[in-house]
């Protein structure tokens, strides 16, 4: 079951189920000391944390929009014990739910290509054939992220994985951009930087309300510090400038901040000084 949308002006914004995994707490909070992330996530025996891939499918009256494709269904029996998957992605039956199927998608929206948030672009078939999840969406990248994809250092290629991206350019439903664009009224991608070097947020605007996937510049509530930054960041400082602007800028429109790694709480509001002022679901 899906749960209810969020409801930004016209516009509404589901969570699907892109496959949910542990992870190791210092990885997640990188130079914050446990005793302080360890009040906001209580890790088990192994020093692991429960995280959600979450799937942002966005209704508008005229366009469905999905933003990241989470971890998708190729990962081997050995990956899924490695990356600690305790669900299995379900975003085609979550799209079933909801009277969707693959072919209604007109845009995937990838913040980065990061394995668990690239997973989903490609999927396999009843037969284990390799083809795109969603065939009849234009997918957009920041054209640094896909230099990068194309030739990932060394730290890159345990993460960039030629499966998720290779059906894309030969099917034609690639479309690489430079920086900012609006990709129909009221749906914004910009470039960002920080986690990766093309990382980008989605700004969704509709009758005077928004919401921003700030993607993993903010990826649970409990880095609504600016200085709480994940280990995996290749850019870490740029990320705390990023989240200083951002938190500004949106907070004093009184946006919504939507959630990819989130556990519990898939939304929330921020005042000038970053605390929390209201939750989705609320708490
Ligand atoms: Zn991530």
């Amino acid at each position: 079951m899906v749960p209810n949308p969020l409801i930004i002006g016209d516009f509404q914004i589901y969570w699907l189920n892109g496959g949910n995994f542990r992870l190791d707490g210092g990885t997640m909070f990188g130079a914050v000391p446990k005793v302080l992330w360890e009040k906001k996530c209580k890790a088990d025996a192994k020093n692991l944390l429960p995280f959600t891939n979450d799937v942002l499918l966005v209704k508008t009256p005229t366009h469905n929009i999905i933003v990241d494709t989470g971890l998708g269904n190729k990962l081997t029996e050995k990956q899924l014990s490695i990356f600690k998957v305790t669900s299995p992605w379900s975003i085609v039956s979550d799209l079933a739910d909801l009277g969707l199927s693959r072919q209604d998608i007109d845009f995937v929206l990838l913040t980065h290509c990061d394995f668990d948030h690239a997973g989903g672009i490609v999927m396999h078939d009843a037969e284990g054939n390799e083809e795109l999840t969603f065939p009849a969406a234009v997918h957009y990248v920041q054209k640094t992220e896909w230099e990068d994809v194309e030739q990932p250092c060394h730290r890159a290629q345990s993460t960039y994985w030629p499966e998720n991206f290779n059906l894309l350019k030969k099917e034609g439903r690639l479309k690489i951009i430079d920086g900012e664009l609006e990709v129909i009224h009221g749906v914004r991608l910009r470039h960002t930087g920080g986690h990766t070097r093309g990382h980008q947020l989605v700004e969704f605007t509709s009758k005077n309300e928004t919401a921003v996937h700030l993607g993993d510049l903010f990826p649970t509530h409990a880095h609504a510090n600016p200085l709480w930054v994940m280990a995996y960041d290749n850019f870490p400082l740029e990320v705390i400038d990023r989240k200083e602007e951002y938190f500004r800028h949106y907070s004093a429109m009184n946006s919504w901040f939507t959630f990819y790694h989130d556990p519990l709480i898939k939304a929330c509001k921020l005042d000038w000084q970053n605390k929390i002022i209201d939750t989705w679901p609320s708490v």
